[in-house]
């Protein structure tokens, strides 16, 4: 087989790479886009598929667009900014329906339009970046691919504007100030990443090795003289010590304002701590919700579970119209955000428990609770099949899956398929990421 050769792309790969063909071999070619047709050189050979890059697009795709991030190729985060916006979510309804019928086994399954998100720029709520390079020549930006050199951002097309702002005034002070970014690799130091999250206000993390930041006050000032969009209502300095790739430490302490935002998701307000989870995308965020509440079908007779709650963004939604929800999160500060949350929107047929949802659901069960409704919106990696025994087992008329990635939706809803007699026949794919390749799906699994 020679290591030249020219085919059309067929699809795309989970990272957003191009799929080309050469006599049967699959060859996955980054920056092609589906539709392309393209010259490519095969750079690396394992045994059933290979890696290509491109000679020549000897034939655009009529979906190629030039990507608007001069850092498209640097960076890494936004895949798909080469592809209009329109294939983006047939890329992604396929996606979802690609999983549930290869790896999921659903034969009859009806996948929708996927949901898209209005705008698509500029739509995230939350934006961390690392802090690298020397105290002479700071870099603040975003990771090379595959290594933990930072890079300087110069523009991101999802990011908030305010965010830039922030962004940019880091900058100033650190330069004016000398002050040292951390060197991950010498574990000295002192700024790690910054991150800041908007909802009514905007809260600014400044995470740090160290529990000592020099020029704090003038950071402080700095900040809350900027011009962002909505006022800042938090400063925050996270302590992070450790040799780690996790972002955030234990230990914080707050420089002005408080640790939390608020944010308004239809017409729920929700206090939101910089620890707990949120969904980044406010454009698509209530009519993910709304789906989930719609496929639930609600009278007030019952009770529900909402699985994986976070801060009980889904819980509050549901409890309107069901007689109880019990929520079940495993980060500490989100429940207490979730029980807050009930009363702040005076919701008072919500309980929250803390604990892994595979321990507390179990453990709810055995003390006589009973489901109708299962709610479960589990992190990446899916749910614990302790727990899928443990609802298979309760038998709910209905569980209703919000996934933010349908591998593991696919494997679990197989398993409740097969062992628990659910049938999965219609899945709602939301654009909560576009120009990733990320995809959120509702779905929901009824006793047949
Ligand atoms: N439904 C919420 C949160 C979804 S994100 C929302 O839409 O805002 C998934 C959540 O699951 C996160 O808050 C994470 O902290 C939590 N989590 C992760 N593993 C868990 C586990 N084993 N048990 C319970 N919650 C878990």
């Amino acid at each position: 087989m020679s290591d030249i050769f020219t085919s059309p792309i067929y699809s795309v790969s989970d990272d957003g790479s191009g799929i080309a063909r050469c006599d049967g071999y699959t060859v996955f070619v980054k920056g092609a886009v589906i539709g392309d047709e393209c010259k490519i050189e095969i750079t690396k050979r394992n045994k059933t598929y290979g890696f290509g890059r491109i000679l020549e697009v000897v034939k655009p795709s009529p979906s190629r667009v030039e990507p608007i991030c001069p850092q498209f190729k640097e960076c890494g985060g936004c895949t798909l900014l080469h592809t209009d916006y329109e294939t983006q979510l047939k890329i992604k309804r396929e996606t979802v329906y690609n999983a549930l019928t290869r790896i999921g086994g659903f034969e009859n399954i009806v996948v929708h339009e996927t949901t898209p998100s209005v705008p698509n720029l500029n739509y995230r709520n939350k934006s961390q970046y690392p802090v690298g390079g020397t105290a002479r020549d700071i870099k603040i930006g975003f990771y090379a691919p595959r290594s933990h050199n930072v890079v300087n951002s110069e523009f991101c097309a999802i990011e908030n504007p305010d965010a830039r702002i922030i962004l940019n005034a880091f900058r100033e002070w650190m330069a004016k100030y000398k002050i040292a970014p951390y060197n991950e690799e010498k574990h000295i130091g002192t700024i790690r990443h910054i991150y800041s999250r908007a909802g009514e206000s905007i809260m600014i993390v400044i995470v740090s090795r160290t529990r000592e930041i020099e020029h704090l006050d003038e950071l402080k000032e700095m900040l809350l003289s900027l011009n962002t969009s909505k006022p800042i209502g938090g400063i925050v300095v996270n302590i992070n010590s450790q040799k780690t790739n996790t972002i955030l430490g234990k230990y914080d302490y707050t420089i002005y304002g408080e640790k939390f935002i608020y944010a308004k998701i239809d017409n729920i307000t929700y206090k939101v701590n910089y620890k707990s989870f949120f969904q980044v995308n406010p454009y698509t965020t209530n009519l993910l919700y709304k789906k989930a509440l719609e496929l639930c079908n609600l009278t007030g007779s019952e009770t529900v579970f909402d699985l994986y709650c976070g801060i009980g963004t889904i819980s509050l939604f549901l409890a309107q119209n069901a007689k109880k929800v019990i929520g079940v999160e495993i980060v500490p500060e989100a429940i207490e955000d979730a029980k807050e949350n009930a009363k702040l929107n005076s919701i008072s047929n919500a309980e929250f428990y803390c604990g892994a949802a595979e321990t507390v659901c179990p453990a709810l069960i055995k003390t006589g609770e009973k489901a109708d409704i299962v709610v479960v919106d589990p992190p990446r990696k899916g749910c614990d099949e302790v727990l899928l025994q443990a609802i298979g087992k309760m038998k709910p008329e209905k569980i209703v899956y919000v996934s933010c990635n349908v591998a593991t939706l696919a494997r679990d809803a197989k398993i409740l398929h097969e062992k628990y007699g659910y049938e999965l026949n219609e899945s709602f794919p939301f654009d909560q990421f576009p120009h990733s390749m990320h995809v959120e799906a509702v779905s929901a699994l009824s006793l047949s």
